[in-house]
């Protein structure tokens, strides 16, 4: 490696927006920016996109980066996006993302941040916790010794699809009582709207409001939640449960009611300690930089690094 090849490109791909930078391999963010996400213009069009971003953070470093490493969503292997149903393509070769001749390897996004959690963030030094980022949806990273883990075909960590209501409402999903429908940042929103009768009310307005629908709202969306970090502590047995995205910004609000609530659920064994989240936005971006430097070769990158994180304590 030469001296020029002191970074790494790391783009974060989400529905919406990719956050791209370039990270050195000492963990210092050279560089970071964010650009649309052109899904409403088709597959091509996105891959498009991000060929283009990649080039530009590329060309936008000191000498040619040492690697590429990109997070997107829905089903990928290390060498190829295999299926997105929000960005609509199928079986994408790595190649296809960027227009430089150096090492690239993907990652799921939010199996990506969970990497990123542990190896830097709010799990370090934790070899097996669950990463649970609730945004728009939910879905789960599980990292067990130290890497997050897919399962058998890359659909592991679904656990905003677990069925905690069977009789519950459908989900986007086709089936019925899933967590996301009960506990996503949107769906808080939306069943605090569609009983109260005032449109567009965010998740974060539910939680701070002594409107006895909003309590009742926020009460099933905890107790959604601890239904599933149930299930998943019995099955897995974590060390702890991070929680993330917008939600988690809710802190003690949504931590200590959903501890208790597990807490009490938990008859025979203890619950795992709660924590926030310490990348917050940045954890996809830190991910794929860890990827990027895996390409290249240095998977010894990552724990020695010092980023600027928000040291949050453990609620237990
Ligand atoms: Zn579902």
């Amino acid at each position: 490696m030469s001296a020029s090849s002191s970074f790494v490109v790391a783009l974060d791909v989400g529905g919406t927006s990719m956050k791209g930078g370039l990270v050195s391999d000492s963990g210092a963010v050279l560089l970071s920016e964010r650009r649309p996400t052109p899904r409403e213009q088709g597959p091509e069009a996105v891959v498009a996109a991000i060929r283009d971003f990649i080039g530009h953070l590329a060309a936008s470093g000191d000498g040619r980066p040492a690697g590429v490493g990109l997070a997107v969503p829905g089903l990928v292997s290390a060498d190829t996006a295999l299926y997105a149903a929000n960005l609509g393509w199928k079986n994408v070769p790595a190649g296809d993302f960027t227009p430089l001749d150096v090492p690239i390897l993907l990652g799921h996004d939010v199996r990506t941040g969970g990497l990123a959690e542990s190896v830097l963030g709010a799990g370090r030094g934790v070899p097996d916790f669950l990463f649970l980022p609730i945004g728009t949806g939910i879905a789960g990273a599980m990292i067990v010794h130290g890497e997050p883990y897919g399962g058998a075909s890359g659909w592991g960590g679904e656990i905003g699809h677990i069925p905690v209501f069977p009789d519950g409402e459908q989900c986007a999903c086709g089936q019925f009582g899933c967590l996301e429908t009960y506990a996503s940042a949107a769906s808080v929103g939306r069943r605090y709207s569609l009983r109260s009768g005032q449109e567009g009310v965010r998740a974060e307005q539910v939680v701070a409001s002594d409107d006895p629908m909003a309590i009742e709202v926020w009460d099933e969306a905890v107790e959604a939640l601890s239904l599933a970090l149930a299930t998943y502590t019995l099955l897995l047995d974590p060390s702890m449960i991070v929680l993330g995205g917008g939600l988690a910004e809710a802190g003690p609000a949504l931590l200590d009611p959903v501890r208790t609530r597990l807490v009490k659920r938990l008859t025979f064994r203890d619950a795992p300690p709660l924590r926030p989240a310490a990348l917050g936005v940045d954890a996809g971006m830190l991910g794929a930089a860890l990827l990027g430097w895996r390409a290249a070769d240095r998977p010894d990158l990552g724990p020695g690094w010092t980023v600027d994180v928000r040291a949050e304590p453990l609620v237990s």
